[in-house]
């Protein structure tokens, strides 16, 4: 009987180990799947921009040979490409510094209203498709925290918002006293977000199965980054959606006493 107990006990244990290693080689073919997903989505977003500043730059030359009128449209639309090659460069560089501990916030007294008002007067001028409204509280709204981490959030946000709605629509922002917090909140009429997937929408690369249609691409790090640095300022950031019903991005700051 003790024999029996004992082989009994030897291949229990066998069939863990193995059932361990299956696991252990699942995980590992996931991330392999996982970086290799990644490296070609990053490497056509990084892409994309380059052939429109190529041909700009083209047409460029060859006015410059023919005297053409149209030099200062070809230099904007050029500045436009570089300007988002940046911005996903530096969504890859942030991404990275969360990762190793590295991203470091300045610690300033901030109006959070001023901050919006600044952000959303910059958006109307580069967003002639959308109208930006503003609903800030009229009371100072102080917070300590890093201006331009949190401006980098309300652009993301707003931008977001604009991005993923159709054109004509309005995108609002509200800047409240919410206890003893901030409250911004970013709401738009656009396409929404499918509920089983909201809970995913802040980890890292994670793209809705409906922002490809916005015809907008995207790496999915942005909401990771502005998470990060929403909760380090101790702060909260949530979001509100139906599908096809608009969404509404939600954050808190602590105020300054
Ligand atoms: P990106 O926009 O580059 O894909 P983000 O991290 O900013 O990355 O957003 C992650 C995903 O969240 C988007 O791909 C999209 O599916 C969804 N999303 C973000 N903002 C909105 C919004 N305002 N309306 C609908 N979907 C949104």
């Amino acid at each position: 009987i003790i024999g029996r107990v004992w082989s009994y006990r030897e291949v229990t244990a066998e069939r863990h180990a193995e059932a361990e290693r299956e696991r252990l080689l699942g995980e590992a073919q996931e991330a392999i799947r996982v970086r290799d997903d990644f490296l070609s989505i990053a490497a056509h977003e990084l892409k994309t921009p380059l052939t429109p500043l190529k041909l700009h730059l083209q047409r460029m030359r060859q006015e410059g040979a023919t005297g053409g009128v149209s030099h200062a449209r070809h230099v904007d639309k050029s500045l436009m490409q570089v300007a988002r090659l940046t911005g996903l460069v530096n969504d890859l560089l942030d991404t990275s510094r969360i990762q190793a501990g590295r991203l470091t916030l300045k610690h300033g007294p901030i109006q959070l209203q001023e901050l919006a008002g600044e952000v959303a007067s910059e958006l109307r001028l580069s967003s002639a498709h959308h109208a930006v409204e503003l609903d800030a509280s009229s009371e100072p709204l102080m917070v300590l925290g890093d201006g331009d981490r949190l401006a980098q959030v309300l652009v993301n946000l707003m931008e977001n918002a604009i991005k993923y709605s159709p054109s004509g629509g309005t995108v609002r922002v509200r800047v409240l006293r919410d206890d003893g917090h901030v409250r911004v909140s970013v709401q738009d009429e656009g396409i929404g977000i499918p509920q089983d997937q909201q809970a995913h929408l802040f980890e890292r690369f994670f793209r809705a199965s409906n922002a490809p249609i916005s015809g907008f691409g995207g790496l999915g790090l942005g909401l990771y980054i502005c998470r990060d640095i929403v909760e380090r300022h101790g702060g909260r950031l949530w979001v509100e959606s139906e599908l096809g019903q608009g969404a509404t991005f939600h954050f808190t700051v602590p105020l300054a006493r």
